[in-house]
């Protein structure tokens, strides 16, 4: 058994962030990842993070063309301290040693993103993630914390009305063993992995955001799932926002540039939503291309030049030119939208605190909510930091006023028992097999457009998946890197997410950012302007709902 003050789970960018907080507040440590840190998802970030920096920009646009791009759901006390501390965050991260990419005068070089008034995406080529991660990696220093890596959290420890610890499970060994914690952070990132198409790694199974879910904690707007409109057909890779920044430009089988009818004044640098949902509705319409990936849309880059796209969007070239054999350069790029990111996670406060007492969460795991219905591109690596930060405060605020914590070996056994059942087993289901048909239901029932019949059938389906996994066996009987085992691990999660998922978009019965209802076109402030909340019950999400933080802004029609 192991203890400690504060434990951080999770080292990307929020948890490390969280981390340096925990540690500068003088709270003594422990950061537990399944990966190591620097392979976290916050290191395949590309395009930029968002600050008003500079005196043509203002940290009040900022706010407004974030407010505008939640489609009136994000709250509005949230998103104003998130812009106002977004310069002082970006500058830090230099100081910390970020390399960021540079105008010829020497400032920092801004881009223009999807949904924004003005170019304010500041970048480091397009390896923004990796940059930022190793910049605090460095300033962090791994002389100052614990780090159990390669350790998976299966199971939150509640007791007396507060958080115990954790248990966790070393890949290395295929040991369960507890670490009590006064406070714990739960920083653990994207789940993505829930779809078929992603441009998410494959460990992005939103296991934080599960186990804080069966210990009690609140999830808020599961529905709102972001769909990014340009991922590399087949692959799914991510086709960085920032290649239409450059001056990317969309065009459908007729070769005509379509977005003119969906978004008449900024075209291609609509909000996500807007710019998925016309590609997918060109190619319904019959005007995409046809392939054996299926069907898509092309970006061309072509006439940026040679110069201009190898030197801005060195990774898209490679890979373009590695996954889908053809050169940006001289050739269109071919796109589809693919899942990006959970605009819900587990329910917080500002200062990162869930329902849950002395239990934190940040960065993409969590629901402040700053994104509400729809996230700009550039503002969740932001999230990350300045939210990472606040609940790095918090849980070490927490942890200095709280007495001993306790996670016995009853505990650690119980948290072990489903493996271990599993494991034993001589017949059952396949994890990878329910994963995958998981993956599907979601796709094709609880996509970009929604409609009562698909989710029902969608809810139906996911249900008998779960029901299966009930009964799921791992038959590699090994204890060391049991991939067999993590499998059915994150599996079990993320049925429990897809749940939260379909119940919460079939109940809402209007179309807001990311979420569309065909048979509920319009958006519908009389009724829905509300955070969903999804509590664990016995028979699945019991949902309630929050009122929105308003402060200078009223809802307007949106339109781009
Ligand atoms: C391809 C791609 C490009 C993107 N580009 C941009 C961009 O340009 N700008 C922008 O603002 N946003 C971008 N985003 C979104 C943004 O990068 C993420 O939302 C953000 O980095 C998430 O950071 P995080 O710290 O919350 O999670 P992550 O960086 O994903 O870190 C999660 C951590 O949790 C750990 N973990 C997970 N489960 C467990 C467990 N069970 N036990 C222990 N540890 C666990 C992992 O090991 C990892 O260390 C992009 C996302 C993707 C997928």
């Amino acid at each position: 058994m192991h203890r400690h003050e504060v434990v951080v789970v999770g080292a990307g960018l929020a948890g490390q962030r969280a981390a340096l907080a925990a540690v500068e507040a003088g709270r003594e440590v422990a950061i537990v990842s399944k990966l190591h840190p620097l392979r976290s998802h916050s290191g395949a970030a590309q395009g930029g993070i968002n600050a008003a920096v500079g005196k043509e920009d203002s940290v009040d646009t900022h706010i407004y063309d974030t407010v505008k791009g939640s489609d009136y759901l994000g709250d509005q006390d949230a998103i104003e301290h998130f812009c106002r501390e977004a310069g002082p965050t970006v500058i830090e991260m230099e100081h910390f040693g970020t390399i960021f990419s540079r105008a010829p005068d020497g400032s920092l070089a801004r881009r223009a993103f999807g949904g924004a008034g003005f170019p304010r995406t500041i970048y480091a080529a397009d390896r923004t993630g990796l940059a930022l991660l190793q910049g605090l990696w460095e300033h962090l220093g791994t002389a100052r914390f614990t780090l159990y890596q390669e350790w998976d959290v299966t199971q939150l420890v509640v007791r007396d009305g507060r958080v115990q610890g954790i248990v966790a499970f070393d890949r290395k060994t295929g040991d369960f063993t507890g670490i009590a914690a006064k406070s714990v952070v739960l920083a653990t990132g994207p789940a993505g992995r829930i779809y078929g198409r992603t441009t998410n790694a494959h460990s992005c199974t939103g296991d934080g955001i599960a186990v804080a879910y069966e210990a009690g904690a609140q999830l808020k707007d599961m529905e709102f799932v972001q769909f990014h409109p340009t991922a590399l057909l087949e692959s799914s890779i991510l086709i960085t926002e920032g290649a239409r920044g450059e001056g990317g430009i969309l065009k459908n089988a007729a070769g005509e540039r379509f977005m003119s009818k969906y978004a008449p004044h900024v075209l291609e640098l609509a909000s996500r939503d807007v710019v998925s949902r016309a590609i997918v509705t060109e190619v319904l319409g019959g005007h995409g291309f046809d392939g054996p990936y299926g069907q898509y849309v092309h970006l061309e880059l072509m006439h940026l030049g040679k110069e201009k796209v190898e030197s801005r969007l060195q990774e898209i070239c490679d890979y373009s030119r590695r996954f889908a054999g053809i050169d940006p350069v001289t050739q269109p790029i071919p796109v589809y939208p693919a899942q990006h990111y959970m605009m819900g996670g587990i329910s917080t406060d500002i200062r990162g605190a869930t329902n849950v007492a002395g239990l934190f969460a940040a960065g993409e795991a969590a629901c402040v909510s700053i994104h509400g219905a729809n996230r700009l591109g550039g503002n969740s690596l932001l999230e990350t930091l300045v939210f990472g930060k606040e609940a790095g405060m918090a849980a070490a605020a927490f942890a200095a006023k709280t007495g001993t914590s306790e996670v016995t070996p009853a505990d650690v056994d119980a948290a072990a028992a489903p493996s271990r059942a599993w494991s034993n087993r001589s017949d059952g289901e396949d994890p990878s097999a329910l994963r995958t048909e998981m993956q599907r239901t979601m796709e094709r029932y609880v996509g970009i457009y929604r409609t009562e019949a698909d989710l029902l059938e969608g809810l139906q389906r996911i249900r008998a998946v779960r029901q299966r996994f009930a009964n799921v066996r791992v038959v590699d009987r090994s204890h060391v890197y049991n991939l067999n085992l993590t499998d059915a691990l994150e599996t079990g999660h993320m049925l429990e997410l897809a749940e939260t998922i379909v119940v919460g978009a079939y109940a809402r019965t209007e179309s807001r950012g990311a979420h569309s209802r065909v048979d509920f076109p319009k958006r519908d402030d009389a009724r829905w302007m509300k955070h969903t909340i999804a509590t664990r019950g016995p028979d699945g999400p019991a949902l309630s709902y929050a009122p929105v933080a308003y402060t200078r802004w009223e809802p307007k029609e949106r339109v781009y």
